[in-house]
């Protein structure tokens, strides 16, 4: 058995529950057995290795453990558990790599070969590592990892000429969608999105969104670019009973008294300094959102945000769901406009990282050059 694999897939089980923390699983081996797993749910829950060790007992002394990421060193929202791994007197830990997170990155290594431990690094690195990109992301730049989506038909449009979207993908597609907005934390939207379409931003159906508050785990943030401050205050937004994680990012030309209805919602709103074009500056947004530990964020569009994230390259990766449709319109709307490129040898390029079936759909998983 690949015990890395196993403490990897265990990993996953926290996706859409862990942000802003990373996915972390946990195997303890023994003698060819599991003794011992876990995974880490969400922040201020026990690490990955505390679950499987207390799991495993007496069994963990000499035993082998796999997991997922460099055991912490230092005090979180938690002790460290190098601590309690040294205290089980396990014989080695295995790990793909080094957490690069500067208050970690080598002193869990450190502290546990000091104590006689031996580490193995590498199992597994590049599977752990794209698992765990959006952490990784986050942590090295101190910038929330960026995935723009978007879903559209054969011939590239995302949209009709009235704005109509609803829906060119499948129930799966979608679902697949509230997935990534739970494992990256937040979900951003302009406000020509949002006054169309009027969507509600939620991660699931209403009776999952109850499990996830009785259960602690919060929703997804959800994020308004609107620079002139022209939400209807009746939008399906802010109607969440997390008012607090609802987030209008506008700037000094929203009016007061829509400024100050918000705010008696108890919706969060912030004022940015303004970019060339009015909007808001996306590069202070991205600080702002990072030191409220917004890890990632899922940008749903529509074709003016796509255009200007993508001009500033702000986006780490494309999730693009393709539908078997044609719509066939001269005015329907693609997802990305106006970049200035004349020639095919100009466009911007990416590379395929993952391609799959998801019901009747197709999604492509690019990573920009
Ligand atoms: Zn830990």
């Amino acid at each position: 058995m690949n015990y890395m694999r196993e403490a990897l897939s265990l990993a996953l089980r926290g996706k859409t529950s862990v942000a802003p923390n990373p996915l972390v699983g946990c195997v303890i081996e023994r003698e060819g057995k599991i003794v011992g797993s876990g995974w880490h749910k969400k922040a201020g829950l026990p690490h990955a290795e505390i679950i499987a060790l207390r799991a495993a007992g007496e069994l963990a002394q000499g035993a082998n453990v796999y997991v997922t990421l460099e055991p912490c060193c230092h005090y979180g929202r938690t002790p460290p558990c190098v601590d309690a791994l040294i205290a089980a007197k396990v014989k080695s830990v295995h790990i793909p790599c080094l957490d690069p997170n500067p208050l970690v990155s080598g002193g869990g290594v450190a502290k546990l070969e000091a104590a006689g431990i031996q580490v193995y690094i590498g199992a597994e690195a590049a599977a752990a590592r794209e698992q765990n990109q959006a952490f990784l992301h986050y942590i090295a730049t101190k910038k929330p990892y960026i995935v723009a989506k978007w879903a559209m038909t054969l011939d590239g449009n995302i949209a009709t000429d009235t704005g109509d979207s609803k829906w060119i993908t499948g129930v799966k597609s979608r679902e697949h969608v509230h997935q990534t907005r739970c494992w990256l934390g937040a979900v951003l939207i302009g406000v020509r999105t949002a006054m169309t379409d009027d969507p509600k931003l939620t991660p699931y159906l209403l009776e999952d969104f109850e499990n996830r508050a009785q259960e602690g785990i919060s929703n997804p943030y959800r994020i308004i670019l609107d620079s002139n401050g022209s939400l209807p205050l009746t939008a399906q937004v802010l109607k969440h009973p997390d008012p607090e994680r609802t987030i209008i990012a506008t700037t000094a030309k929203a009016p007061k008294t829509w400024l100050d209805t918000l705010k008696a919602k108890q919706i969060k709103t912030i004022i940015f300094p303004t970019n060339i074009n009015g909007g808001v500056d996306l590069d202070v947004l991205l600080t702002v959102l990072s030191d409220m530990e917004i890890s990632g964020i899922l940008v749903e569009g529509g074709q003016q945000i796509f255009t200007s994230f993508i001009a500033k390259k702000l986006i780490n990766r494309l999730h693009v769901y393709i539908a078997p449709k044609i719509l066939g319109s001269k005015k329907a709307f693609t997802a990305v406009a106006d970049l200035g490129i004349a020639k095919i040898v100009a466009a911007l390029k990416g590379n395929i990282i993952k391609l799959r079936q998801i019901g009747d759909d197709v999604l492509l998983e690019v990573d920009l050059l």
